[in-house]
C-alpha cells in the first residue's frame, strides 16, 4: 500500500483536527536579572520580561543551566514558580509567573533553558493555530502517512490548491491565484466551480495514465466527482465557501472543503 505524508489539517472522513498542538515551548533562552540575581528574564527581551509566556501547568517545566538540567530541589540552582503580579494581560486575562532561583546567582551563566507549556494565543510552535500545519509526527517520531481514501482526499486537495506542478504543467488549478481577487467582477462562484471541476477532471485522468504502468489502490484512484459547490458565505461576502465530494474505486466518499477569502 503506498502513502503520503500526512499534510491536512482536518481528517476528511472523521471531521476531526489532525496534528493538534500541545504548545510545548521548547528551549526557551533566559538570563538572570541584572538586580536581585535570582528572577529568570526572558533572554531576548531582558529585563522586560520575566516569562516570555504564561505557563500552563508547572509541573511540566524544565530548566537547564549550561546544558544540565537542574530540579526544583537543586542545592546551587534550585528555583520555584512565583506569580508574576506586574504583569497582568488586560484583554486575555491571563495570569504570568515567573521562575525564581532559591538562591542569588551572582555569576555569569551563559545559557540557561526553560521548556514549559503555555496556552494557544502565545504558542510559538504552532504560531497560534493550535494545530502543527506541516508533516505531521506520529507517535514513533516519524512523519505519519495517509492512505486509500484520505489519501485521494490530501491528493484532491493539493491538486486544486497547489496552482503549479512541474510534472503537469498543463495540469494546473488557478484558484490559489485568486485569492484576493475582487468577487463577482474578476471572478465568480461560478468560475471557481469550473476550475474545481477541470482540476478533479485532470487529475482523473493522470491517475489513468498511472495506473496503466503503476498498481494504485481501488481507495486512492478518483472515480467520479460527485458533486462541486462554491457558496458565499452569508455573515461575510468576501468569503467562499468551497467544497466538493470525490468517490473512489471501492465505492466510498471522500468530502474535500476549504475557504478562499477575496476582496470585496
Ligand atoms: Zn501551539
Amino acid at each position: 500500500m503506498s502513502f503520503d505524508y500526512n499534510v491536512l489539517v482536518t481528517d476528511p472522513l472523521s471531521g476531526l483536527p489532525i496534528g493538534a498542538c500541545d504548545h510545548q515551548q521548547s528551549f526557551e533562552r533566559y538570563v538572570v536579572n541584572s538586580d536581585d540575581f535570582r528572577t529568570l528574564n526572558y533572554a531576548l527581551t531582558a529585563p522586560a520580561l520575566n516569562m516570555r509566556a504564561p505557563i500552563n501547568g508547572t509541573s511540566n517545566i524544565q530548566i537547564w543551566v549550561i546544558e544540565e538540567e537542574v530540579q526544583s530541589d537543586d542545592p546551587t540552582y534550585g528555583w520555584q514558580v512565583l506569580l508574576d503580579t506586574n504583569r497582568i494581560d488586560e484583554t486575555t486575562q491571563d495570569t504570568f509567573y515567573k521562575i525564581v532561583f532559591n538562591n542569588q546567582i551572582r555569576m555569569v551563566i551563559p545559557l540557561i533553558e526553560v521548556s514549559y507549556i503555555t496556552r494557544q494565543a502565545y504558542c510559538m510552535k504552532c504560531g497560534g493555530l493550535g494545530t502543527i500545519n506541516d508533516f505531521k509526527i506520529g507517535s514513533n517520531g516519524d512523519p505519519s502517512h495517509v492512505t486509500q481514501t484520505v489519501k485521494l482526499a490530501q491528493k484532491a486537495l493539493k491538486w486544486v490548491l497547489t496552482s503549479q506542478d512541474s510534472f503537469y504543467p498543463t495540469f494546473v488549478c488557478p484558484i490559489k491565484s485568486y485569492i484576493g481577487q475582487k468577487l463577482g467582477i474578476q471572478i465568480t462562484e461560478t468560475d471557481i466551480q469550473t476550475e474545481i471541476m477541470n482540476a478533479l477532471a485532470s487529475l482523473q485522468t493522470v491517475q489513468q495514465a498511472q495506473s496503466t504502468v503503476q498498481n494504485l489502490d481501488p481507495q486512492e484512484i478518483l472515480k467520479d466527482i460527485v458533486s462541486v459547490s462554491a457558496v458565499i458565505d452569508p455573515n461575510d461576502p468576501t468569503v467562499i465557501r468551497v467544497s466538493a465530494t470525490i468517490s473512489n474505486y471501492s465505492g466510498q466518499t471522500a468530502p474535500i472543503a476549504f475557504t478562499l477569502r477575496t476582496n470585496q
